[in-house]
């Protein structure tokens, strides 16, 4: 089968495209055949070698993929060979097949395709733990969504809405903006707009906003401690910048602010939470009050260039290859 394949970590380009050997599932695990895979900034990161977990190679990058459940190891139960599935496998996915945990297997929502299935877990349940379990975001309240045309994102707006919430979204762009727009967010603002502090604290009446998504970090970390309001969450998701951050903890009193950090890998494992985002999630994904974006798609030739695009940060939605 084709496998894109890391030897050594670097830029996008040091992923090659190889002839491997079909994988045979061991005792709890499945093959699915790929039909997409959703890929993240934490693929880039990986393999970049700059994820907050260290990437052993070779590999194959693709750590959230969809498809038919193709053969199952021993000890599986309750997984039906022909189902469609997502998974959250860790690796592997950019290839026609790929090996999943059974436990690392998150069942479909009616009605998505492979593609948005690809797109959904990740980001969808990274909102949630950001908006609900962690942020503790309450109908009424404000929520700032950095980044907001992106994977999580998209995810973040559409979710923030349907809890009742308002949103003042963040993009690099005015086409960015605008699907931001689309997807229900109340106030929309440049990322590099010279006002940004002002006009997102004058967004929430001038208070600052309770609750923020913060995924860029460097500098626009110290702004949104500027940003929050009294007693404001600011939830630390990612650090899309790459640049350092300066912290210091004596600012923090100065609006009573929470930093919280939010890693979905370590939340997924408590079976208990998992339970709730997916009660909670399933039910809006079925009605259609939130639409898994599916952004550009690629083939997994071009896997290099899909992720050298989302550096760029030239693509919106979930950017998803198919193999
Ligand atoms: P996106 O689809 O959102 O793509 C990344 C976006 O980051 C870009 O489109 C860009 O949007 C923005 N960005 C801001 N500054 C920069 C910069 N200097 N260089 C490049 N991009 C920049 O990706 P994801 O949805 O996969 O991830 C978004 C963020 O959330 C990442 O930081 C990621 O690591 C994090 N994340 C964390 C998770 C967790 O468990 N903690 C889970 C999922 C995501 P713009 O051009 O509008 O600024």
């Amino acid at each position: 089968m084709r496998a894109m394949v890391v030897e050594r970590l670097g830029p996008p380009d040091v992923m090659e495209l190889r002839e491997v050997p079909r994988p045979e599932p061991g005792p709890g695990e499945v093959r699915l055949r790929v039909e997409a895979v959703g890929i993240n900034f934490a693929d880039v990161l990986a393999v970049a070698g700059e994820y907050l977990t260290r990437t052993r190679v070779p590999y194959t990058p693709g750590m959230e993929f969809a498809g038919v459940v193709d053969a199952v190891g021993e000890g599986v139960q309750g997984v039906e060979v022909g189902t469609r599935v997502a998974s959250l496998g860790g690796r592997g996915g950019l290839a026609e097949y790929a090996l999943s945990p059974a436990a690392a297997l998150i069942p479909v929502p009616q009605g998505l395709s492979g593609a948005q299935a690809a797109a959904f877990p990740v980001s969808y349940f990274t909102a949630y733990h950001g908006l609900k379990t962690l942020g503790r975001g309450q109908p009424g309240e404000w929520v700032l969504v950095q980044a907001a045309a992106g994977a999580l994102g998209t995810a973040s707006i559409q979710l923030a809405k349907a809890m009742g919430m308002h949103v003042v979204a963040m993009a690099s762009t005015e086409e960015k903006l605008g699907l931001a727009r689309d997807l229900g967010a109340d106030v929309t603002l440049l990322q590099d707009d010279p006002d940004r502090v002002k006009k997102v604290r004058a967004a929430a009446g001038g208070t600052g906003v309770p609750l923020i998504l913060e995924v860029v970090g460097g500098a626009r970390f110290q702004e949104s401690l500027e940003m929050a309001a009294n007693l404001g969450r600011v939830i630390v998701i990612g650090n899309a910048s790459r640049e350092e951050a300066n912290l210091r903890p004596v600012e923090l009193m100065k609006r009573n602010v929470t930093v919280t950090g939010l890693w979905l890998s370590s939340l997924m494992p408590d079976a208990e939470l998992t339970r709730q985002a997916a009660q909670a999630l399933t039910p809006l994904v079925a009605s259609g009050q939130v639409t898994p974006q599916v952004g550009p798609t690629y083939g997994l030739a071009e896997s290099a260039r899909a992720f050298q695009d989302i550096l760029d940060r030239k693509t919106t939605g979930k950017v998803i290859i198919e193999p």
